[in-house]
């Protein structure tokens, strides 16, 4: 871990602040109860493939065009404030929010494990190693060791990894994205008959949690599904 990573960590815990509003009742998820409430939190009314807001049932899209991903948990909806956050954790490696995003995520996902779906392996979207370079850390990749504690599931960050480095999704429209992202990733292991879930902290058109499924079916997975930190929802 280096350095900035390491002060970033002390600074949080010295913080009991709101990182929204600075009152000092930021107990520990570094929010205090009022901006916890106010967060736009994900409605449950979504479609459970790819958890675009409908009446509960699975979207159009999902039945014209079915991804290679089964399921979609998203915590919150991408809007203020959250953008903002998820921006500041990604850019300023803030550990400390990874640890409000994996508790807030396993506190709503904890009444959904169920026998019938249980998850034996937790994947965070791989990064290439150029970017990781960049940046010095995998923001997928710390929330995904924290749920990985938090449901005693195992994690697996080696299995598969982004081979294609590619421009950021981010600048790329539906049709760029999908190009974009094509045979990025490769997976050496087998993995049949697992049950996986992709850790990522924001989906947007989901293009790249797509062929991260698809890779992964490929590779003999019986099962994917996103957990997702934040889910873009079309303007
Ligand atoms: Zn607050
Ligand atoms: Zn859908």
């Amino acid at each position: 871990m280096n350095n900035r990573l390491k002060f970033n960590q002390i600074l949080a815990n010295l913080q009991q602040t709101c990182i929204l509003c600075a009152s000092h009742n930021g107990e520990n998820l570094g929010l205090c109860q009022p901006c916890l409430k106010d967060l736009p939190w994900h409605t449950t009314t979504q479609c459970p493939q790819c958890a675009l807001i409908t009446n509960g049932g699975i979207c159009g899209s999902c039945i014209s065009t079915p991804p290679s991903f089964d399921a979609t948990t998203a915590l919150l909806t991408y809007d203020y404030p959250v953008d903002g956050l998820l921006q500041h954790y990604k850019y300023n490696a803030s550990l400390n929010l990874a640890q409000t995003f994996a508790s807030l995520f396993a506190e709503k996902k904890h009444t959904q494990l169920t026998m019938q779906n249980a998850i034996n392996l937790i994947m965070p979207m791989p990064m290439h190693q150029n970017r990781l370079k960049e940046r010095g850390f995998n923001q997928a990749l710390e929330i995904a060791k924290l749920l990985s504690k938090t449901f005693a599931i195992k994690l697996d960050y080696t299995s598969c990894k982004r081979t294609k480095h590619t421009p950021p999704q981010a600048s790329l429209n539906l049709k760029e994205r999908i190009k974009n992202i094509k045979g990025a990733f490769s997976c050496q292991q087998n993995l049949q008959h697992l049950n996986i879930a992709i850790i990522d902290d924001v989906m947007t058109t989901g293009a790249s949690l797509n062929e991260l499924a698809k890779t992964l079916k490929q590779a003999g997975a019986a099962h994917v599904e996103c957990w997702v930190m934040a889910r873009t929802l079309p303007k």
